[in-house]
């Protein structure tokens, strides 16, 4: 019985993202994969400016995508019981043009073990519209988990208030495109980011751009 227990699921949530991102701390030589899908100073810039991200904790976008990726996996696991491993961490090691050696990590939110080696990797989204889904850097983060977990294909999952469907990524990049990605001097690299980046109201290479067909 829990009685007068005072019961704060609002803390309990603001927690587990904490948690969360402390568990996720920048590493000198470590790329995420989502480093390879956006603008390479923003990576640059949360090793100098941490505080410009600290509040992404409490953005309620944030917490519904994290809730709508525990539900769908949840579903998966439900279904496919062994054959699917949630939240999987993977690692690959690069050497750049001038003799550096790093690691490419990712995290996928489901891999599918169909056996007869072949696995499917699965990446959630939540948008909230569903115009120009399959987005091209969504795409490229599961072109990146295909050559990161040595995938058959990825699917791509949306959860939008107009729509919820999937698409079937069976692409993947080779180590010059990682490269090339990592050593990239492209500012932004996608052009509607800026308007959307908490390091914008200090960097230089900020661009103005129409992002209402986004
Ligand atoms: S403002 Fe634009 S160019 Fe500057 S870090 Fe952000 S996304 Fe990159």
């Amino acid at each position: 019985m829990l009685g007068a227990m005072s019961i704060d699921l609002v803390d309990l949530v603001y927690r587990f993202r904490k948690e969360e991102k402390e568990q996720h701390q920048r590493i000198e030589g470590v790329y995420w994969v989502t480093d390879l899908t956006r603008c390479p100073l923003k990576r640059t810039y949360e090793f100098k400016y941490p505080e410009l991200t600290a509040k992404d904790v409490f953005s309620p976008v944030f917490i519904m995508g994290d809730l709508a990726h525990r539900g769908v996996e949840s579903l998966i696991k439900e279904f496919f019981l062994d054959a699917a491993s949630v939240e999987v961490e993977g690692s690959r090691e690069v050497s750049l043009p001038n003799g550096r050696k790093v690691i490419v990590r990712g995290r996928a939110d489901a891999i599918i073990d169909l056996g007869d080696n072949s696995k499917v990797g699965v990446e959630v989204k939540t948008a909230r519209a569903d115009l120009g889904i399959p987005q091209q850097h969504h795409i490229d983060q599961v072109r990146i988990y295909n050559w990161l977990f040595s995938l058959s294909y990825s699917i791509l999952f949306y959860v939008t208030p107009d729509r919820v469907t999937q698409f079937e990524v069976r692409d993947s990049v080779d180590e010059e495109e990682i490269i090339e990605r990592i050593t990239s001097t492209t500012y932004p690299r996608y052009p509607w980011e800026c308007s959307y980046c908490p390091f914008s109201v200090l960097c230089p290479h900020k661009k103005a751009h129409d992002d209402r067909h986004r």
